[in-house]
Formats: C-alpha cells, sequence, structure tokens
C-alpha cells in the first residue's frame, strides 16, 4: 500500500509520520509529476485553504487530483483538507476539489475558540480532538455518514471512500482515524 501526501504546505509531515507508525509507505506530492507514481489513497493535510488550492490551481494538480478522486481514489482530507474537498464553502469562494456533498463553514469557531482540544466520539470510540482555526460541516447530503459530532456541529464524515475530519489526528499518537482511512484503501484496493 503507497499513500500519496499532498505537500504543498501545512502539517503533511505529521500525516507521513503517523502513516510511517502504522508501517504504511507514503510520498510527497509537490508537483504534477508526482502525481504520476502510483498510489492507493491520498491524505490532503491541514494549513491554509486558501494557499493550497491557489497553488494546486497553479501547478496543474486540482484537475488531475479532482479527476482521480471522482474515480474512486481514496482520500482523506483534514482541516484545510476537508474544506479543499467541500462542494459548497458558507464563506469562501475560491475554486477547490468541490468533491464532496457537504457544506462548510470556514474559522467556524472564531478567533477566541479557533483551537481547542477534546475527547469525543468517532464513528463509535472516543479518541483525542485538536481542533485548529477548525471548520465545521453544517450540512450534509443523503450520501454522507455524519461519523462525529462536537457541540452539535459535525465534525467528521464519510461519502464512499472520502473521508473529512475538521480536527487534526496526525498532531496527537492517536492512531484510530488513520486506520479507519487505511480500511477504506484497503477495501478499494483491487490487486
Ligand atoms: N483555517 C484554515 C483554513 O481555512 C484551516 C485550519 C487548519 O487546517 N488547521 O484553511
Amino acid at each position: 500500500m503507497r499513500i500519496a501526501v499532498l505537500a504543498l504546505q501545512g502539517a503533511f509531515a505529521e500525516h507521513r509520520k503517523m502513516l510511517q507508525t502504522l508501517g504504511v509507505e507514503s510520498f510527497e506530492v509537490r508537483q504534477a509529476v508526482d502525481w504520476e507514481q502510483p498510489k492507493d489513497g491520498l491524505i490532503l493535510p491541514g494549513g491554509e485553504s486558501t494557499v493550497q488550492s491557489k497553488l494546486l490551481k497553479e501547478l496543474y494538480l486540482l484537475d488531475a487530483l479532482r479527476q482521480d478522486i471522482c474515480n474512486g481514489l481514496p482520500v482523506f482530507g483534514t482541516c484545510a483538507g476537508l474544506i479543499l474537498l467541500a462542494q459548497h464553502v458558507e464563506n469562501d469562494v475560491r475554486e477547490r476539489l468541490g468533491t464532496m456533498h457537504i457544506t462548510v463553514k470556514r474559522n467556524a469557531y472564531g478567533r477566541q475558540t479557533g483551537s481547542f482540544f477534546t475527547e469525543d466520539n468517532f464513528a463509535g470510540q472516543t479518541i483525542p480532538m485538536s481542533f485548529i482555526r477548525a471548520p465545521y460541516i453544517s450540512e450534509v447530503e443523503n450520501d454522507v455518514e455524519v461519523l462525529s459530532t462536537v457541540d452539535g456541529h459535525i465534525v467528521a464524515a464519510q461519502q464512499g471512500c472520502q473521508l473529512v475530519t475538521a480536527f487534526h489526528p496526525e498532531l496527537l499518537t492517536d492512531t484510530t482515524v488513520h486506520r479507519h482511512f487505511l480500511s477504506i484503501v484497503k477495501e478499494t484496493k483491487i490487486d
């Protein structure tokens, strides 16, 4: 199994470290030629979605990634990655991948409470969650499964092989969310 990690900006190194802990090979995607490598899944890290979407477009990666995701490549987006995957964003007009049938609010917790830590339920298990200037999901369509709700707001969801979290599992040591993603990748892998 080999996972592509988008490495234009943000917390990509932490995702790679987490994959390494779980014994999974990964590589960084920094330009279009990197995307040609064989891969079984993609991770979109947290960071700044405005910067990431601009770079994705400038580097001719936006359409290439979108096409593979639409063709069933499993993808896991954290925080800014969640924003990039959202079809609708309440407070942003930039072009995105937009493959997930969710509506998202950016920087949804305001300045004061922008960063916080909590423990809550993810797909039936209590896990630690670290939020940093996080978005939340304000609406989901019928094909989207809600995996976590914190204080009445949806913070993790899945639509087929697309997984998103508003929090950052790569910054903590709990491996639950990454293992959940890897199980999606395993189910999807044909060979
Ligand atoms: N606030 C950032 C954005 O809008 C996301 C924050 C994060 O990824 N930690 O892109």
